[in-house]
């Protein structure tokens, strides 16, 4: 669906990554709406069988939003290397294994781009919002942040992969960002202003 506004008072993420949804909170404030999150009903996670970030968004907000009868926000995001064939890209959370073990994950990527002869250390960050209605109406749109591969990891904010990524033209990691420059600038941040534009006009700035 190219547009539909959004009019209601609930919402609810169709997440259980804590930092995703914190993320997504800070980002929806301003919108004065109820959040809620799949973890507030006690839902199970769909399968992600999708082969784009797009569809993995839609796969979860729709079941989200047919299941509770509410609208629902989803986020499907990840990091691709161009040094690895843009890998892990939909598979980003899946590196890190059943313990969500980050730290593993960003030493395999190290280890995979140790082995490349003449890298470029290119990658970027990719995340898919799909704003989903009870009815199946949707609304699904995408942003992309360049930058490069860092390594050791660095900085203690944010999640997932942010410590060995630095953006382009900017001299610290995600990581290393306070989190409220991290969401002015983040993949996920040009998403939402999208999403906005469509769903949310009137927090247009
Ligand atoms: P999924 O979208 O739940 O399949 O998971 C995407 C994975 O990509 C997350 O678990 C994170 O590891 C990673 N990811 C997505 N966005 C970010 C980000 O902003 N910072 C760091 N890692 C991220």
């Amino acid at each position: 669906m190219k547009n539909k506004i959004f009019k209601d008072k609930k919402i609810v993420i169709a997440s259980h990554n804590k930092g995703k949804i914190k993320e997504i909170r800070n980002l929806l404030e301003p919108l004065e709406i109820d959040v809620l999150s799949a973890g507030d009903f006690d839902l199970d996670e769909p399968i992600e069988n999708g082969s784009s970030f797009e569809e993995n968004a839609l796969i979860k907000s729709s079941y989200v939003s047919t299941t509770v009868g509410i609208p629902s926000l989803s986020d499907d995001s990840g990091i691709c290397f161009s040094d690895l064939q843009n890998q892990p890209g939909i598979y980003s959370a899946r590196w890190a294994g059943a313990n969500k073990n980050f730290k593993l994950a960003m030493c395999k990527i190290n280890n995979s781009i140790k082995k490349i002869k003449e890298p470029n250390y290119n990658c970027f960050f990719v995340c898919a919002l799909s704003l989903c209605w009870p009815d199946g109406s949707h609304v699904t749109v995408s942003g992309k942040i360049y930058g490069k591969f860092s390594w050791p990891p660095k900085g203690n904010y944010g999640f997932g992969y942010d410590p060995i990524f630095k953006p382009l033209e900017h001299d610290k990691t995600f990581g290393e960002m306070v989190p409220k420059f991290k969401h002015s600038i983040s993949h996920r941040a040009l998403a939402f202003r999208k999403l906005i534009d469509i769903c949310f006009p009137s927090l247009k700035t």
